[in-house]
């Protein structure tokens, strides 16, 4: 039994530099083989029970947006020839960046088959807007990035736009978030951002871009190995066949090799759920505990209103600090002592508070 369906990978350098750097890159890409690669599948039992990867597009940005004026720009339409040549070569679909309708527009003359938005076009409704006319109707899979700013509606306004525009295959991917405070990775995670956007659009695929969050080599597997476990549809990676020596983004590329060693380590969740029924007894008491919570919510919000219409009676203040110590010290005193609850407790009291202030309002 194959438990998983393929995933979607995108591969290819940060940037087309050069006829013999792309074709190099895609030449030791196809090596690879990457679509008769597997990976274990959770505890996989037999040999049978593997993931698949289904290599599909191959990358390179040919208009490049840089922070700094001063650094590589990207090649432009110089580039249109030698993906060409790849397309015909080695039978790779080309999937570039595009950022304005012009872009767009050269895309179409020379029939590129797939485009991706970037985060910095993403946070744009006009210029998405523009993109989304210009490519109306086409044959083109449009893949969208997340905005660089966590948020998810701008996120999926944009995707929406080429749905609207007739679009057929459209999906997304996430490449973190620009945040204050992140130290760890290039752009931060947020994971629960995607998995909102998949549980908003289940049928849009939806990708990792693994390089763009990781912002090295050392911290893919980790970032791959996530997104896997939380349903991604696939993955998209930087990769370059000498990323020391590459023009834009050289610390976060990829060794082909180094690639297909992440494809191959990467265990896939498997989708049995466990023979002895423990999942789903466990399931059914988070169930009851879930209706007694919801129910008791609710009736906590309805004695809210009735404690707003005694205050506006008595002319009192809708924020009692006293009053609200107390309800913290309950909730303190039967708190659980790890960290992860401890943070979990300070959200929910805050959005309790604001939710009651709200509703007093
Ligand atoms: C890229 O994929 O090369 C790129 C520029 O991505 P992003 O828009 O995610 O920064
Ligand atoms: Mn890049």
């Amino acid at each position: 039994m194959i438990l998983n369906t393929p995933k979607i990978i995108i591969a290819g350098p940060c940037a087309a530099e050069s006829r013999e750097q792309l074709f190099e890159t895609a030449k030791e890409i196809f090596d690879l083989h990457i679509n008769s690669q597997c990976s274990p599948c959770g505890d996989a039992l037999s040999k049978k029970e593997v993931g698949f990867w289904d290599f599909c597009f191959f990358r390179a940005g040919i208009w490049k947006a840089r922070t700094n004026p001063n650094d590589f720009q990207g090649v432009g339409e110089d580039a249109f020839p030698w993906l060409k040549e790849i397309k015909e070569k080695f039978g790779f679909t080309i999937c570039v960046e595009v950022a304005s309708a012009e872009h767009a527009r050269c895309c179409l003359e020379n029939h590129i088959d797939a485009v991706w938005i970037g985060a910095r076009t993403t946070v744009n409704p006009f210029l998405v807007q523009e993109i989304a006319d210009t490519l109306q109707h086409s044959s083109l899979t449009v893949f969208v990035k997340n905005p660089i700013n966590p948020d998810l509606t701008l996120w999926i306004g944009a995707i929406q736009r080429f749905l609207n525009a007739g679009i057929k295959q459209v999906m997304a991917v996430h490449r973190g978030f620009s945040i204050e405070n992140e130290n760890v990775y290039r752009n931060a995670p947020c994971w629960e951002i995607p998995v909102a956007l998949k549980m908003k659009l289940p049928n849009i695929p939806l990708l990792c871009d693994i390089s763009h969050i990781a912002g090295n080599v050392s911290l893919q597997q980790i970032v791959a190995q996530t997104a896997i476990n939380y349903g991604f549809d696939g993955l998209m990676a930087e990769v370059h066949h000498e990323p020391q020596k590459a023009l834009s983004d050289s610390k976060q590329q990829l060794l082909p090799a180094q690639f297909s060693h992440l494809l191959k380590t990467i265990r896939f969740p498997s989708t049995n759920n466990p023979a002895d029924n423990s999942l789903f007894i466990q399931r059914n008491l988070i169930k009851n505990i879930d209706i007694q919570i919801s129910s008791l919510l609710c009736k906590r919000m309805e004695i809210v209103d009735e404690i707003a219409v005694i205050k506006a009676k008595h002319t009192l203040p809708a924020v009692q600090p006293d009053q609200w110590k107390k309800v913290v010290a309950i909730y303190e005193e039967n708190a659980l002592q790890d960290d992860h609850y401890k943070q979990f407790l300070e959200e929910f009291l805050l959005l309790l508070h604001k939710s009651s202030l709200k509703r007093q309002e």
